[in-house]
């Protein structure tokens, strides 16, 4: 199956330039290895993108799934397996088939960092969570820990007091917040436990996650926090594979290097949101999107009139 664009990632920056890819006259086609969505899904409050006071992610990616399918096929649970050029198009195996593109545009986001405490990878499941969206049902009139101190962490804090979390206490490594003033002056609002210069030693608990042993970075001072889950959100890791065999240049901390067109180093093939590192936002990577499907009509020879 032959198509002129590949876009593999189906985030908002992957919606976004399956919609403006086709209305500029590229066949395309969108993968994506899940459902689609990417980290998106699991934000519970999205209030900063444009045109929705409030939204969740799960239901912004939804619309732009419902949007971004009305132009271009998308195939969901395939998960690309291979990748290579060959002269002047790039060969594509999937689990379930073969493709060919003349051009690759690499959407394929973050997933979440990992603590590496002893006994989080013990627990998962079990008390320990990567996402408040998802799990943060299970612990109502429970104490939870949130790990982290970027916008992710604060927004998680306020959303699990707000589905009835008995206390909310937020692990921070350092003593000032990463994260956007407004969060941090919420969560204080909402009551949220502070705990600064904290970090997570072990995560402890048999079956279940029972607590957590802290250690004061500027006292040494040895503390146990009792929780019933502990909710880890420090941060993203760049889903950088496909780059790395088609020889993308990839930064120090392995974001694709993209020029203001969303080019990469590799001729033909272009890369959007988050996988570009920078702000990491919906709205950005929407953005990019649509510059990195309007950048690539010049792989196929079309033009858009700017
Ligand atoms: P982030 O901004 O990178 O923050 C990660 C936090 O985790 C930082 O506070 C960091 O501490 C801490 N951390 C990292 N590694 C750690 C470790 N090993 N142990 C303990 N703490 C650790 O990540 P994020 O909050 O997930 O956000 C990711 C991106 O999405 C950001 O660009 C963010 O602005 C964006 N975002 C935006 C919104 C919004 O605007 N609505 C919502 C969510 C996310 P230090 O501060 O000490 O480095």
């Amino acid at each position: 199956m032959d198509y002129e664009l590949a876009i593999i990632g189906a985030g908002p920056a992957g919606y976004s330039a399956a919609i403006y890819a086709k209305r500029a006259g590229i066949n395309a086609i969108l993968f994506d290895k899940a459902m689609g969505g990417g980290l998106a899904n699991f934000s519970p409050n999205i209030e900063n993108y444009a045109g929705f006071e409030s939204i969740t992610g799960m239901d912004l990616m939804e619309k732009m799934k419902k949007h971004a399918s009305i132009y271009t096929e998308i195939k969901f649970n395939e998960e690309i397996t291979d990748i290579s050029r060959n002269n002047d198009h790039f060969n594509i195996k999937t689990m379930k088939n073969e493709y060919t593109s003349n051009a690759v545009l690499i959407c394929t986001g973050t997933e979440y960092r990992k603590l590496n405490a002893p006994g989080e990878k013990e627990l998962q499941g079990r008390g320990v969570s990567y996402c408040a969206t998802c799990d943060g049902f299970f612990f109502k009139d429970k104490k939870v820990a949130v790990v982290g101190g970027g916008n992710s962490a604060l927004i998680e804090s306020v959303y699990l007091k707000q589905i009835g979390c008995k206390e909310v206490n937020l692990i921070h490594r350092r003593d000032q917040l990463r994260a956007e003033k407004a969060y941090e002056d919420d969560a204080k609002d909402k009551g949220v436990v502070f705990h600064f210069n904290k970090v997570v030693d072990r995560i402890s608990g048999d079956d279940k996650v029972k607590y957590l042993e802290l250690s004061d970075t500027k006292s040494g001072e040895k503390t146990k926090l009792e929780i019933d889950g502990v909710f880890i959100s420090i941060g993203e890791i760049p889903q950088n594979e496909i780059a790395k065999k088609l020889g993308v240049k990839i930064d120090e901390r392995g974001y694709i290097v993209v020029d203001k067109d969303c080019r990469t180093s590799v001729k033909n093939v272009y890369a959007a949101g988050d996988i570009t590192g920078g702000l990491r936002q919906v709205i950005t990577a929407a953005a990019e999107g649509a510059i990195a499907a309007l950048t690539s009509t010049e792989a196929v020879g079309k033009k858009y009139p700017y």
